[in-house]
């Protein structure tokens, strides 16, 4: 008879899910969302939780869940869906995934930025409209990176690697973060400036930051004019770092030249009116949508998950302060 109880609020990759089963009474939620009622109502009794990045877990999940809650195993790097405070409050362990879709996330940064210098989903549409007749010396003419400037704003694991790949790119990096990283400016002859100056430099700015208090609007109005009008914000963090009523009318003002977005203000419905502009390339927050990452993410989620069940501190945690105050 398994004594404890793990509501996962989606069906995940792989069969680490099923193997959660051997040790634990697994639920599974069979649909593609949950609403706040229904997930209030799953959790009841739980000793462990294991939501999307969607899913909001606050105190009323927690409430809700009960003197059993042990641990919420987040399947992302972000837990800014989680209110951490809380749970530490509460003594429940938080955990999350980072590390393991770096590349994932990283590769497609440069591929937002590629696509718009290269004019791919533009090409593609012309073509598929029928529209090509033939080669032309001025069809849909892009531009090169090499020798450009990408600034990065959040110099972590993801900022470090977009930094990378820019570099073998031939693109000059410089950097933004709270913290200077000197061995990452030595070995990819980056440097370090204020925003203010970053924004002035770049012809691509990548944003890498958390969604936190302080990174919350931190690209508004005043920013997007700080850049040059050829530049392209790219943004594979989460949506609310970015004022995106402001960007929207910077794109339509021509105050910079194009964006590349996989996170949005609203992740359940983007603003449309950044459908109507020609100059972004828009992806369904699919930053770390690789096999290799997903299957990755599953496992350590999971893993996490029974560690915590089974009294093991887990590698990746973002509480390390509720370890020794944890409900048990
Ligand atoms: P990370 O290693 O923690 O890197 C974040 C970096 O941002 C750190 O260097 C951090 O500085 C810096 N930072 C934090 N607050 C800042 C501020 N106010 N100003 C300047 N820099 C600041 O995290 P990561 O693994 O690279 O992931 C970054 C974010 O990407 C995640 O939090 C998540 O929201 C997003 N993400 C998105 C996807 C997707 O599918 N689109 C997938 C994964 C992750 P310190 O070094 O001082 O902490």
């Amino acid at each position: 008879m398994k004594s404890m109880k793990v509501f996962v609020t989606h069906g995940l990759f792989g069969d680490y899910v099923a193997r959660l089963g051997e040790h634990f009474e697994v639920v599974v939620w069979p649909k593609r969302d949950i609403s706040k009622t229904d997930l209030i109502h799953e959790v009841a009794g739980v000793d462990g939780i294991l939501p999307l990045l969607t899913e909001k877990i606050d105190r009323e999940v927690m409430e809700a869940a009960g003197e059993n809650l042990k641990v919420i195993a987040n399947y992302a790097v972000g837990y800014d869906n989680i209110d951490v405070v809380e749970a530490t409050k509460r003594g429940i362990v938080v955990t999350n995934t980072p590390g393991i879709l770096t590349e994932a996330v990283g590769e497609h940064a440069i591929a937002l930025m590629l696509s718009l210098t290269r004019r791919i989903v533009e090409g593609d549409r012309f073509v598929r409209a029928g529209k090509y007749k033939g080669w032309e010396p001025d069809l849909l003419v892009g531009s090169g990176v090499r020798g450009k400037v990408l600034g990065i704003i959040g110099l972590g694991r993801i900022g470090r690697w977009t930094g990378r790949i820019a570099c073998a790119l031939g693109m000059k990096v410089v950097y933004n973060s709270r913290t200077r990283d000197e061995e990452f400016e030595e070995e990819h002859n980056a440097t370090y400036h204020t925003i203010e100056k970053l924004l002035e430099m770049a012809d691509v700015v990548s944003l890498n930051v958390p969604l936190t208090e302080q990174t919350k609007g931190m690209i508004g109005e005043r920013e997007l004019a700080a850049m040059k009008k050829s530049a392209l914000l790219i943004n594979t963090a989460r949506g609310a770092v970015v004022n995106e009523k402001a960007l929207i009318e910077a794109l339509r003002r021509g105050e910079i030249a194009g964006a590349g977005l996989d996170v949005f203000d609203d992740e359940s419905h983007p603003n449309e009116d950044l459908y109507k502009l020609p100059n972004v390339v828009l992806t369904p927050h699919i930053a770390s949508a690789t096999i290799e990452a997903r299957m990755m993410m599953t496992k350590i989620a999971t893993e996490s998950l029974e560690a915590v069940l089974k009294g093991r501190m887990p590698d990746q945690i973002v509480n390390k302060e509720v370890w020794e105050k944890r409900r048990k």
